[in-house]
């Protein structure tokens, strides 16, 4: 299902790079290695320069050195091309001049890591190992809400190997530009282009809302705080309630008439807070007053507290919210941070 939706859409949508017209180990390695560390745009000039000094193995591993870092000259991460004339000889001296079609020698090659050696050996060799690179840990994370930290030992292992069962094993090569494409063009990373994508009706955070949680890092998990301010709001055996549509957590679900204060503001700003609350909401009496323990999110942490209060909503805000008599509210989905309200007021 993922593959042929994915396939479908890069039928329509692939990026045209040059290195994707050929099916060429040599021109594949070279163009992997160049964008290793390299935006697309400015190695496309580089791939080409450097093709066309060096057009095939051969000719790149009886280059002198100097000549070979010349033309990689401005690229930086000098390495690469070390290794890859290093590696034109290893093939010409080992492999009898014929790059090799098997995974692990292809890995073998110096400065081929299990990235390079799946693309080369998928798009080359059509053999199924899939790439897992930042595109498609973002794209998986997010598909699955997988909260394993990227760069753990698990995770690392637990992506590699999800990717691998989701390969589609008749095109590997196809399968995996695909990945690559849609981790490049629409699941970005900060802002992913959930309505252009092919597996949003899959897509576990595009429903929760939760996408930008995802991937999880372990070394850089930086937790956010957020201010939430609950208006527990009564009119006539009534309460509000509103839906959460937004991209952002608990997207769908319902909560009561909510300000998200960016920083706190509590007991002794009481009056401010009211003051803000007027300009919204019609409030005759205030009941209670809860403030909540924090409510811990993988990513974030929410300091609130609940105002019970009896009042309106005048128009237009009104127009945003719903009103349900409080037996009904069983009925309606909401954040486990209000039905732990609910629980103790
Ligand atoms: Fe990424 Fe959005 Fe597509 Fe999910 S629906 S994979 S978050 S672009």
């Amino acid at each position: 299902m993922i593959s042929q939706l994915l396939l479908d859409w890069f039928s329509v949508h692939r990026r045209e790079l040059p290195w994707r017209d050929t099916s060429d180990p040599y021109k594949i390695w070279v163009s992997e290695i160049i964008l290793q560390q390299t935006r697309i745009a400015q190695g496309i000039s580089y791939y080409f320069r450097f093709i066309e000094r060096f057009p095939d193995v051969k000719s790149l591993a009886v280059a002198n050195e100097d000549e070979v870092l010349k033309y990689w000259q401005g690229l930086g991460y000098y390495s690469r091309a070390r290794n890859l004339h290093a590696s034109a000889q290893t093939i010409v001296n080992d492999f009898n001049g014929e790059f090799p079609s098997d995974f692990k020698q292809i890995k073998s090659l110096k400065g081929v890591g299990d990235y390079t050696a799946a693309a080369i050996a998928s798009i080359a060799f059509k053999l199924p190992y899939a790439v897992v690179d930042g595109n498609v840990y973002r794209v998986l994370s997010r598909l699955f809400e997988i909260n394993t930290p990227i760069d753990s030992v698990q995770g690392k292992k637990e992506f590699f190997e999800l990717a691998q069962e989701l390969i589609d094993k008749r095109t590997p090569d196809l399968y995996n530009q695909a990945m690559m494409d849609l981790g490049a063009m629409v699941c970005l990373p900060s802002t992913p282009l959930c309505m252009d994508c092919p597996l949003q009706s899959l897509c576990q955070s595009y429903h929760n809302g939760s996408y930008a949680e995802y991937p999880v890092k372990e070394k850089k998990i930086k937790q956010r705080d957020r201010y939430f301010v609950y208006l527990f709001l009564h009119h006539q055996e009534k309460i509000y309630l509103h839906r959460r549509s937004e991209k952002d957590i608990w997207a769908g679900l319902y909560e009561f008439p909510l300000i998200e204060l960016n920083a706190p503001l509590w007991e002794e700003d009481f009056s401010i807070l009211l003051k803000m609350l007027g300009k919204e909401f019609s409030i005759a009496e205030i009941k209670k007053v809860t403030a909540m323990p924090n409510h811990v999110l993988s990513h974030q942490i929410i300091h609130s507290f609940f105002i019970d209060a009896v009042g309106t909503i005048p128009s237009p805000s009104s127009a945003k919210y719903i009103t349900v008599s409080e037996d009904d509210l069983a009925n309606y989905a909401i954040p486990r941070l209000i039905e732990l309200y609910l629980d103790r007021k």
